[in-house]
């Protein structure tokens, strides 16, 4: 579908179209997934199709190195270490966890990539984004321009990876000849979810767009997506239009907690690589799409379709986390 509104320069990285595949079905819904675990190898996963966005603009700023943040095995440090490799910058990651790193997964593939490194205790992680102003000024110092890339990548230019998917899919809708009724994924930092959102509404295709949200609450997240999807719409020298009221978040599957897992949680992974052969993460894709099959099964009024409605799951990453130790 031909969009009617300019999108901001883009770096491609990312290989896309990424494939949609059939489950099977489930109580009666048919249910798909994108394959957007396949967007590249070292490069994997959803933070990707953000990175295409903001690294054109950290380049266009005339950035030297690319600073992020996040845990030990985020799969967000572990994309823009590579991806700076690709695209002639340095990167400098912020890494926080409980315990000492394990040489494993995505926190070994940044050793690897020669990211610079500062490790931060979890008590202090509430000060990253000053430790990263911090880190930034240094690099000024010296002479080199700093550009700070948010926790997930998750900002008003992030947000446009998943505009741009969503138009991807509006795309292999006509390719397949299937319409999906609702478009579902996980919520980390909010970014994936609310560039669907903004596809949702700017191409006027009314699918239920549905988030699981897998760390902090409902709530939160409502805010987080407004603000960052407006700010996108303002980008775009559109109108700010997004109100929670559009906002679809399906709260009550955090469990343990951010990156911690319940037998339940592990048991349904087991189960999808046995009958289905993909890998789901603990951390995202596993918990999130748990929680929409218990919601089918359990509150299927919460999404609020009929059986025989197409499904589609956004498998947005998180691979390394087999080797994570
Ligand atoms: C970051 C991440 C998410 C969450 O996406 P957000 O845009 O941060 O909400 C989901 N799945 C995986 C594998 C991720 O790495």
């Amino acid at each position: 579908m031909e969009k009617k509104f300019n999108l901001p320069q883009r770096i491609r990285l990312a290989n896309l179209p990424t494939p949609i595949e059939k489950l099977s079905s489930y109580k009666g819904y048919n249910m798909y997934v994108k394959r957007d675990d396949y967007t590249g190898v070292e490069l994997s996963g959803n933070k990707v199709r953000k990175l295409e966005f903001i690294i054109a603009d950290a380049k266009e700023k005339g950035a030297d190195v690319l600073i992020t943040t996040g845990a030990y095995q985020s799969n967000h440090a572990r994309a823009t270490a590579a991806a700076a490799l690709r695209t002639g910058l340095k990167s400098h990651l912020l890494l926080t966890g409980e315990e000492e790193p394990i040489k494993a997964g995505n926190f070994l593939l940044d050793l690897t990539f020669g990211a610079e490194m500062t490790l931060v205790k979890p008590e202090n992680f509430y000060k990253s984004v000053e430790i990263m102003q911090g880190i930034a000024e240094e690099y000024a110092n010296n002479g080199q321009s700093a550009y700070i890339i948010p926790l997930g990548a998750s900002n008003e230019i992030g947000n446009f990876g998943y505009l741009n998917a969503f138009y991807e899919i509006l795309e292999q809708e006509k390719e397949l000849g299937i319409e999906f009724d609702a478009v579902v994924c996980a919520v980390g930092s909010g970014g994936t979810y609310s560039g669907l959102l903004l596809g949702n509404y700017l191409s006027g295709s009314n699918k239920k767009v549905i988030g699981i949200n897998v760390s902090q609450d409902k709530a939160y997240f409502e805010e987080v997506v407004e603000r960052i999807a407006n700010g996108s719409l303002e980008l775009l020298g559109l109108e700010k239009k997004i109100d929670k009221s559009m906002i679809n978040i399906i709260d009550g599957f955090v469990g343990r907690g951010y990156g911690l897992s319940t037998e339940e949680e592990l048991g349904f992974i087991d189960n999808m690589l046995k009958t289905e052969g993909i890998y789901f993460d603990p951390v995202y894709t596993g918990k999130s799409i748990r929680g929409l099959y218990q919601t089918l099964s359990n509150n299927p009024e919460l999404i609020g379709l009929e059986q025989g409605s197409n499904i589609l799951y956004i498998h947005t990453g998180g691979f390394f986390r087999l080797f994570a130790g």
